[in-house]
């Protein structure tokens, strides 16, 4: 079925049903591409054809897995903008991720100039309001030869995107989780802390072992001790005991997610109590609501939690009220139907 299609020229239009988007890959026109030598600056970066790469078998990504990637959204807005959510912080969290990664920063303007480009060139699969959005994703990598354990002798910075639908189909189901007690997504010292592609193979088993036993995805708990709440899969985890809202602290295994900071601010904002700190497995389990929150994820509200043999269910498996409120206020400030107080959205 198509939708959407007749009223537009030929060239403009996609032939998509935007009702039935979902969180996958759709192949879209153009993607933009730099590079850089080491030791040198980037080159100017441009647009080209979305296309296969062409990589040594050596190059260090392919070997050694140097490499970090982002996630981001472009979505249209109620005044008819096709706006971005607070990219100069997936910007700055790039530079830091290269830096810890031993790869060139990109510098702020230049990530933002391609993020801008790249949503213009395939503007055409941008979703309508309210269906779903354009993911953007960003790619920084080794793509020099290398044989030796050591950083690549050149890195390629490129973006594609991806229309997707919206994470909550027909209104925000709450998911079931499980804690792993088996698996650990970062230890200290390591790379949890940032975006690197190295830390998401390892999490995919796991991962399908849990969806295989009907589960959405996998609390992941600190690999010290074994009990206090890391992350959800790829989303950064929030419980709310008595009006009180907590969130993991940062510590550099958890990754610090700019819809995490943004929930806190908009909480604070509210007027409510947030806590970043340390939370027990059980302090979780005990909670009047629990909810994750990530780009693609947005807010998600948690409906059952499973650890060991012990079952909770929040707020008799429906949305929790600080939860709804929560994901009405940062969805109505990405499409811009209340006023951005904040500043966070920003035109392509
Ligand atoms: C990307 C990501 C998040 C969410 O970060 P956002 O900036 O909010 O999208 C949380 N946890 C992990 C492990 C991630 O990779």
């Amino acid at each position: 079925m198509l939708t959407g299609v007749s009223a537009v020229s030929e060239k403009s239009s996609v032939d998509m049903d935007w009702d039935s988007l979902t969180f996958s890959f759709t192949k879209t026109d153009r993607m933009y591409v730099a590079r850089c030598n080491e030791g040198e600056e980037w080159e100017k970066g441009l647009m080209q054809d979305f296309e296969n790469l062409s990589l040594s078998p050596a190059s260090g990504v392919i070997n050694y897995g140097q490499g970090l990637f982002e996630g981001m959204k472009a979505q249209y807005a109620e005044d008819g903008k096709v706006v971005l959510f607070r990219p100069a912080e997936n910007a700055r969290r790039s530079r830091e991720g290269a830096r810890r990664l031993g790869m060139p920063p990109i510098p702020e303007e230049m990530f933002l100039d391609a993020i801008k480009q790249t949503v213009k060139e395939n503007i055409r699969w941008v979703p309508p309001i309210g269906k779903g959005a354009l993911y953007i994703r960003p790619l920084l990598f080794g793509s020099g030869a290398i044989l030796g354990v050591a950083p690549a002798p050149e890195f390629t910075f490129l973006v594609y995107v991806s229309p997707v639908g919206p994470y909550f189909k027909g209104g925000i189901k709450p998911t079931s989780l499980r804690v792993s007690d088996e698996f650990h997504r970062a230890a200290p010292g390591g790379s949890g802390g940032v975006k690197a592609i190295g830390n998401y193979a390892p999490g995919m088993v796991p991962s399908k072992m849990a969806k295989k036993d009907g589960f959405s995805e996998i609390i992941y708990l600190d690999a010290v001790n074994h009990k206090y709440v890391e992350e959800v899969g790829a989303a950064n985890f929030f419980c709310v005991k008595n009006e009180i809202i907590s969130t993991p602290e940062l510590t550099g295994t958890i990754l610090a997610g700019v819809t995490r900071s943004s929930v806190i601010e908009l909480a604070k904002s509210r007027g409510y109590e947030v806590r970043e700190e340390k939370i027990d497995i059980s302090y979780a389990m005990d909670a009047d609501e629990c909810f994750c929150v990530g780009t693609a994820a947005v807010v998600s509200a948690i409906g059952t939690i499973e650890h060991g043999e012990k079952v909770v269910e929040f707020c008799g498996g429906r949305v929790g009220p600080i939860t709804m409120e929560m994901y009405e206020l940062l969805t109505s400030i990405q499409q811009r139907k209340i006023a951005d107080e904040f500043g966070w959205t920003v035109e392509v």
